[in-house]
């Protein structure tokens, strides 16, 4: 009776309810339509693998695929002042605040975190558009402000991931005060000499882009983002014309002088550490994947080289090269190998 209890039954339950599979395993890619494996788009930074189109990225998921060894802290970031206005559209802005943290599982749209990125210890932020599309309130901009404090703080570079729909209509007038407040806070950062690297994603538009993520020493931009002031559909009922194909995305911007780069997800990393450490008057970094320079090669391929073309300065140079490893005996048969094929 145990036996069955306990191991046939939860077994035959356990098939059976295999056969429930929840719908969000599978993700329709928004630009080719391919239905993709949510643990392989997960895999791939949510790039479709298909085509390569790149949709939205969560801070956390981000950040985790960014620093050494997907370890990070978070900076902590003052609160402020809920509700100020008492604001009321359809809903109450408390009740679509909460309503928003408990989809998104955040507290606000903006996460500010530090950690190393290729050993380069670097304060990093991020917006987060499913959070009321990330719009710039008081607590993003007080995010801001902690991760430029911070920077300036520990001396080290500001990485700034922007994602908005622009300013937080629910709190006015106030909203629109954190474009002054930021650009202020990147201003500090400018004075103390640090690198601010700003990351453009899609889309990032209104008061955040008319203020911090446009004063970046580097702008790197994701593939195809959309960034703008005033989105295309507005610009187009205003003025009465066609746009352009592929107007204010990001290879638009970088033709026309706005950004610097345009750089893949996959290969954000690797970019943002050789920024980073070029910035910093760094030496390149040297991936720790590659086995260790060997003596011994180095010395055949001298006395190869000496062998080739005799008259050429290696072969003086590879005997001191040898007597630095303090392998004189070594060195010896080496360069009477070197004298022999000379001769
Ligand atoms: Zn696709």
């Amino acid at each position: 009776m145990n036996w069955i209890t306990n191991y046939v039954r939860p077994t035959i339950n356990s098939l059976f309810s295999r056969r429930e599979v929840p719908e969000n395993l599978w993700v329709k890619c928004t630009e080719c339509g391919t239905m993709l494996f949510h643990r392989e788009l997960s895999e791939n930074q949510q790039v479709c693998t298909s085509c390569g189109h790149h949709m939205p990225i969560r801070p956390r998921e981000r950040f985790a695929a960014l620093f050494d060894g997907g370890l990070f802290t978070e900076v902590p970031v003052v609160d402020p002042l809920p509700d100020p206005l008492h604001f009321r559209d359809q809903k109450k802005y408390p009740d679509r605040m909460r309503t928003a943290q408990k989809t998104t599982g955040e507290k606000e749209a903006m996460l500010v975190v530090e950690g190393e990125i290729g050993r380069t210890p670097v304060i990093a932020a991020a917006q987060d558009f499913s959070f009321m599309g990330g719009s710039m309130g008081m607590y993003v901009g007080n995010a801001v402000i902690a991760a430029c404090e911070r920077a300036v703080k520990h001396r080290r570079p500001l990485v700034l991931f922007s994602a908005a729909g622009g300013a937080r209509m629910q709190e006015g007038i106030l909203s629109l005060m954190q474009m002054p407040r930021t650009t202020v806070a990147v201003q500090m950062l400018r004075e103390a000499g640090l690198p601010y690297v700003v990351v453009l994603t899609h889309p990032t538009t209104g008061g955040v882009t008319a203020s911090y993520a446009m004063l970046g020493d580097v702008q790197i931009a994701e593939p195809t983002a959309l960034i703008c002031f005033a989105g295309p559909r507005v610009i187009e009922q205003t003025i009465r014309e066609t746009l352009p194909e592929g107007f204010q995305r990001a290879e638009y911007l970088l033709d026309h002088g706005m950004l610097d780069r345009v750089t893949p997800r996959a290969a954000m990393r690797e970019e943002l550490i050789t920024i980073l450490r070029m910035l910093l008057k760094q030496p390149p970094a040297v991936r720790g994947d590659l086995p260790p320079p060997q003596p011994e090669p180095a010395a055949q391929a001298a006395a190869v080289a000496g062998a080739v073309a005799p008259v050429d300065q290696a072969g003086g140079a590879a005997p001191a090269g040898r007597g630095a490893d303090g392998g004189a005996g070594k060195a010896a048969p080496a360069s009477s190998e070197a004298g022999e094929s000379k001769a």
